[in-house]
């Protein structure tokens, strides 16, 4: 929404910025700013290594993340992302590594948002991380289970963790999403096939699509207690401005409201369909506060048994999190 925040700013950078961003700074120190840029032709190749020494350790959960894939060519709903229409691009790998070797570190994010489209690439990549002998966090999508090749190289390459967006664990409302890739079945087919090369996961699951029921809540919990996701993460369906979920409920007039602060995932801002509002905040309430009472915790983790101890610091944190979750809508 370039121009809602150019209400706010003397110049708006849209989009990927890394040549844009640049070119405005210097514009600005010639007096020559301009009210918008945006690079309609973006290249990934020869991105300067960041100056990480510049910041302040302590401030960050790690200062060691990179990005190699950008954008995602699926349509999801709900996704800010596939909206942004900014295309699918990737880094040259050797400069990956490169950044990888200065960070000196033994693990790694990478913060790709779906980076297992171009499969030829990520599987090049994954090969060529297997020599640092490094361990790496990420994302990705349930397609990776049906590639046992990929699955091989996620695990040889030294993933340990992988954010996966399972968002719900029932068929219809991920049809209603458009994530039709995702399926109940090949839920619990990834869960276990990650298990099983000690890939812990954050399993993130979304409530108040049009086809969810008020029984999703309890569904959804019983179904990472039983399968042991290490991390679930819960929020609430969001309707971003310009995805098509947004223009739906727009045009429904569903919407309740554009203060655009409420817009974080955890505030119900429009009026959904098969419950109340109040509904749809306990239910969040209650998948957050049931998954992680300490019990659940250990039913959980002993169920996955893959990092423990990583799994178990990050539990505690959620659970902190959880018990008081309203203080951070
Ligand atoms: S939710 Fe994930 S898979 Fe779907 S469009 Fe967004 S990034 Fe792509």
């Amino acid at each position: 929404m370039p121009e809602e925040a150019k209400q706010y700013a003397d110049s708006v950078v849209v989009g990927h910025a890394y040549k844009t961003f640049p070119q405005a700074l210097m514009d600005w120190k010639r007096g020559e700013l301009k009210e918008y840029y945006e690079d309609t032709n973006p290249c990934f190749g020869g991105i300067p290594l960041p100056r990480r020494d510049l910041l302040n350790k302590s401030g960050y959960i790690s200062i060691n993340t990179t990005q190699a894939v950008f954008g995602c060519p699926c349509k999801c709903e709900f996704c800010v992302i596939s909206a942004t229409k900014s295309g699918y691009h990737h880094r040259p790998i050797p400069e990956i590594i490169e950044e990888i070797k200065a960070m000196k570190s033994k693990l790694i994010f990478f913060l790709d948002p779906s980076p297992i489209e171009d499969v030829a690439y990520i599987k090049e990549l994954y090969r060529q991380l297997i020599p640092l002998k490094i361990n790496w966090m990420g994302l990705s999508t349930s397609k990776i289970v049906d590639d046992e090749e990929l699955l091989s190289l996620v695990h040889q390459s030294g993933c340990a963790g992988l954010l996966i967006g399972f968002e719900s664990v029932s068929e219809k409302s991920l049809s209603r999403m458009n994530k039709t890739f995702n399926s109940l079945e090949k839920h619990y087919r990834l869960v276990k096939e990650l298990h099983k090369r000690k890939i812990a996961i954050m399993g993130c699951f979304v409530f108040g699509s049009d086809a969810d029921e008020k029984s999703l809540f309890k569904e959804t919990v019983d179904f990472c207690l039983k399968t042991g996701i290490d991390l679930p993460r819960f929020t609430v369906y969001t309707p971003f401005p310009t995805t098509a979920l947004f223009n739906k409920l727009k045009a429904e007039g569903r919407l309740l409201t554009t203060d655009w602060s409420k817009y974080n995932c955890q505030n119900v801002v429009f009026q959904p369909k098969n419950m109340t509002v109040k509904e749809l905040e306990d239910g969040l309430e209650y998948a957050w506060k049931e998954c992680y009472k300490i019990k659940n915790i250990i039913k959980r983790l002993l169920s996955a048994r893959t990092r423990f101890l990583w799994m178990i610091i990050a539990n505690l944190g959620y659970r902190f999190y959880s018990q008081d979750h309203a203080k951070y809508k």
